[in-house]
């Protein structure tokens, strides 16, 4: 077991003994070993049971706890505690902001047993009267959990994908199948799917259907199709149409239309869409800009953007080593860098504030930098950078003083801290931080996790407004989780000449290969290798560091 689904356990069996009343004592060192354990560089897997003991915050009956679960899988005390629980009690303990005081609340003295019940009683002021609540926690409470039923049954794109991969082979086994191609959503490369969609050519419909139904890992019902979870949606259609299925399933509703209306009926026969946008007389527009945002206009005008490929990117620029939350030295993430052909690998750690994460002490900074110009001295082909992911303060301050940013080669400036805020409160911390002459880019603008946080609301145009003034990158976190910047404001910020910069946000060597994920979402906005940052050469990055410091 990881540790962060160790520490996931841990925290489970520390909400649920508060929910039933258990030792405050006892809960708060759980809760803190849990915390503790998710920022840990090293895995406790293997650990013995002295190792486990000597861990600071940890303690010797969690040592043991730790040690047992490890041992056998299990933890049977929190085994209980979830047999105690209802299912739907549960689930309103998923809810972001209530903690399990206010659960118990709802629970023992509401009697209220599921989310839909809890929704319900907010709509009729119920939770106003109740001990610990008020109307601002009311609306909070609606508000979120609308968001969890808007976000039901959707999926994250990177984590879909391979499974799609995966019954795309299948389905390519059948012999009524003569062809497959993934099309919709995720055909189209949106971040968040609501099923995965194949399109299948078969001359005998009914036939592949059934085959399709016995394959290993396919579950269906009267609502949906699923494979190993993810809902599938299976287009049909015959050899003669499959490139128009494909076409029209893989476009916006009204892109598509524009695009017959200009072809005309009776629609030719194609073999592609290639020919389909030769039949439009319109240069071919890829896919991934299919989605009805002027880039008819753009092709009429012969101006559609170049875009990004993965091959554009000569290395990553916000990544993370032992040095504060990474799993990986910084020559094991400059090896690996190498070994991918990039010319360049930049280092930015956690700073001080970021203690969670082992944040560098402005003593460590320097060891880290003395660190790396050794290492750099190794090779005339390749460059670390040293950078730092800089925490933005409650005020908008930077997270070090001049004399220390000064040192690094970039500074990429983070809110990590109170993401709970109006967007009054969350503008005035990022135009601070990127008004400071230090700040290179701007990291994860909005804070969200798809699916499972909003992130803090701001308003994107004047943030990008602000970077254009003061020569600031925006950072598109190309984490599948976060994809932030939202693709969708990306060609806002070409248009005020504001470079983006595809960063993994890697805390182990395997993280960098989330660019992929950032590439999809940056080619949606329309994102060209020169506006690019990380695609740009090592010389030319340190030219820009160089002008940006003054
Ligand atoms: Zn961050
Ligand atoms: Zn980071």
């Amino acid at each position: 077991m990881n540790n962060s689904d160790l520490s996931d356990i841990l925290k489970a069996y520390a909400d649920l003994s508060e929910l039933h009343g258990g030792n405050a004592f006892k809960i708060k060192s759980f809760s803190n070993a849990s915390f503790r354990i998710d920022k840990l560089p090293t895995p406790l897997e293997t650990k013995t049971l002295v190792e486990l003991e000597a861990i600071e915050g940890i303690g010797k009956s969690i040592a043991k706890v730790i040690f047992e679960i490890n041992q056998t899988q299990r933890f049977p005390e929190l085994e209980e505690l979830l047999a105690q629980t209802p299912k739907g009690v549960l689930e309103i303990m998923r809810i972001k902001g209530i903690g399990p005081k206010k659960v118990a609340t709802i629970w023992k003295e509401l009697n209220i047993e599921s989310i839909g019940e809890l929704l319900y009683a907010c709509k009729e002021n119920r939770l106003v009267q109740a001990k610990g609540f008020g109307l601002k926690t009311q609306d909070a409470i609606i508000k979120q959990i609308e968001f969890m039923f808007a976000n039901a049954n959707k999926f994250h794109y990177a984590k879909a994908y391979p499974f799609a991969l995966n019954l795309i082979e299948l389905l390519n086994q059948i012999p009524s199948v003569t062809s497959t191609s993934l099309c919709g959503q995720i055909g189209r490369g949106f971040e968040v799917l609501d099923s995965v969609d194949i399109l299948i050519e078969t001359e005998e419909q009914s036939l592949a259907a059934q085959a399709i139904l016995e394959l290993p890992g396919i579950t269906s019902s009267k609502e949906k199709i699923s494979f190993q979870g993810y809902t599938i949606a299976f287009h049909y259609c015959d050899e003669t149409s499959f490139a128009w299925e494909l076409f029209r399933l893989c476009s916006d509703a009204q892109h598509a239309e524009s695009i017959l209306q200009r072809i005309g009926f009776p629609l030719p026969e194609v073999r592609d869409d290639e020919e389909i946008y030769e039949a439009a007389d319109l240069p071919f527009i890829p896919v991934v800009l299919r989605d009805n945002r002027g880039e008819i206009e753009l092709a009429e005008k012969n101006a559609l953007p170049k875009l990004i490929e993965y091959s554009d990117l000569k290395g990553p620029l916000h990544n993370h080593s032992t040095w504060s939350d990474g799993l990986n030295t910084v020559l094991e993430m400059a090896n690996f860098c190498r070994s991918q052909g990039f010319e360049y690998l930049g280092m930015a750690d956690h700073s001080k504030s970021a203690f969670y994460a082992n944040g560098l002490s402005e003593e460590r900074v320097y060891a880290q930098q003395k660190e790396i110009f050794g290492l750099n001295q190794q090779w005339t082909d390749f460059k670390i950078f040293t950078g730092i992911e800089c925490d933005i303060l409650y005020d908008g301050s930077l997270d070090y003083a001049n004399e220390v940013l000064k040192s690094f080669d970039y500074v990429v400036a983070s809110i990590h801290s109170v993401l709970k805020m109006t967007e009054e409160k969350a503008m005035e911390r990022l135009l601070k931080a990127i008004e400071n002459p230090y700040t290179t880019i701007l990291g994860h603008p909005t804070g969200r996790l798809l699916l499972m946080r909003e992130g803090y609301p701001i308003d994107h145009k004047k943030v990008i407004d602000a970077c254009a003034a003061n020569h600031v990158v925006i950072e598109l976190n190309a984490n599948p989780y976060r994809l932030d910047m939202d693709w969708r404001h990306i060609n806002y910020a070409l248009e005020k000449g504001v470079m983006i910069s595809i960063n993994p946000d890697a805390h182990e060597t395997a993280g960098f290969l989330d660019m992929h994920w950032g590439i999809v979402a940056a080619q949606k906005g329309g994102l060209t290798k020169e506006m690019c940052f990380n695609a740009k050469s090592a010389l030319e990055l340190d030219a820009w560091f160089k002008t940006k410091r003054g």
